[in-house]
């Protein structure tokens, strides 16, 4: 089967490792996949970091599309039925969860504890080795929820919004707006213009998006998401900019639905200041621990608030979202949130992400010279 070029997460706080992991033939259940496309979430940058509990060493990356390499005994299908051969350009979800805890039985599974998450907690340290996206082949076990890409769309579209999409497709599940409301979103990242597209697609007549730096705000409007963008760069003062905002809304009176994307816990105070009475406080962004922050709980009894939590998506969230690429594609110019690395810059990709000068950073296998 022979070695495959992966970049490996050894020591945290470190520079990645560039190296080689063997390939396995697909076991019953199984698939492998060539990675064409491997997205860098922000996530990474805190794992990288050390902020979150992950088994070393990893191959990052959880969230990557390919062509199929190998179909294991009994794997003849995509998730809908489709039939599959090698060659075809799929995606797959990429967290599997048990299906048999409190949470998984109850209809949640994205709340599942023990679920397998490729590039998170399956270690390149033991077989099958090829368990994230940054390599350029990724075994995908048995469980695994895999949809062809649709007809229409590319690679880079699905990969534009990797884990952002479906996890603003969860998000929307548990609160996204009506049709006609206005809304804010807090945050210029992926998760916070995923949010920011599906609200509009969802029928928002008005999406205002707070964030920054300049350079996403921009690449957002190139892209046709959202109607109104205020940086926070540039509106530093944070009262002069909620009133700024609030004007933005019908009455000045906020917005019928606020959603946080923006991981820095201070946001959540000028969110619930942003949401009319009787609005929805939808929080997204806060997935890795940064601290406390001081809120003012009489504002969310005075203004009748509902304050909803959304963590990351179910494999049902993911195949949502990949069939929404192509409405999303018509509407969104994707490719445009997209800078292309070869596989082996993954650290300068990390990188720029980390300074914020580019928006979705996506590693080509392809441009590695297999040996
Ligand atoms: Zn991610
Ligand atoms: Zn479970």
């Amino acid at each position: 089967m022979g070695d495959r070029v992966a970049v490996e997460l050894t020591a945290f706080g470190e520079d990645l490792q560039v190296g080689h992991r063997p390939a396995s033939a697909p076991q019953p259940g199984a698939v492998t996949v060539d990675v064409t496309h491997a997205g860098v979430c922000g996530t990474d940058m805190h794992l990288q970091q050390g902020r979150m509990e992950i088994p070393l060493p990893m191959i990052l990356g959880h969230e990557a599309v390919g062509r199929i390499s190998a179909l294991g005994n009994e794997v003849t299908t995509d998730v809908l039925g489709a039939p599959l051969q090698p060659g075809d350009a799929v995606s797959w979800a990429s967290n599997i969860p048990c299906h048999e805890c409190f949470h998984c039985t109850s209809d949640e599974p994205s709340l599942c504890e023990t679920r397998k998450v490729y590039g998170i907690n399956q270690s390149s340290g033991v077989w099958p080795h090829l368990s994230g996206g940054w390599a350029e082949q990724i075994y995908l076990q048995p469980g695994s929820t895999i949809v062809k890409i649709p007809e229409g769309v590319g690679p880079e579209q699905v990969i534009a919004l990797g884990c952002a999409g479906p996890t603003a497709v969860h998000a929307m599940g548990i609160g996204g707006p009506r049709p006609g409301d206005v809304v804010i979103v807090q945050g210029s990242g992926p998760v916070g213009l995923a949010c920011a597209m599906l609200a509009t697609l969802a029928g928002a007549v008005k999406v205002i998006i707070v964030g920054g730096p300049a350079g996403r705000l921009d690449a957002a409007r190139a892209a046709g998401i959202g109607d109104v963008h205020v940086d926070i760069f540039t509106e530093s003062d944070s009262v002069d900019r909620a009133a700024k905002v609030r004007a933005e809304t019908p009455d000045g009176r906020g917005a019928d639905l606020v959603i946080e994307a923006t991981g820095v816990p201070a946001a959540v105070a000028e969110g619930i200041d942003l949401t009319r009475r009787g609005g929805t406080y939808l929080v997204v962004g806060q997935y890795t621990d940064h601290g406390t922050t001081p809120i003012n709980p009489h504002h969310i009894t005075k203004k009748q608030l509902r304050v909803l939590g959304s963590w990351a998506f179910s494999p049902r969230n993911h195949l949502d979202y990949v069939l929404s690429v192509p409405e999303l594609a018509r509407r969104f110019d994707l490719e445009k949130l997209v800078t292309t690395y070869p596989l082996t810059d993954a650290g300068r990709a990390l990188a720029d992400m980390r300074g914020g000068t580019v928006l979705k950073p996506v590693l080509l296998p392809g441009q590695v010279s297999s040996s």
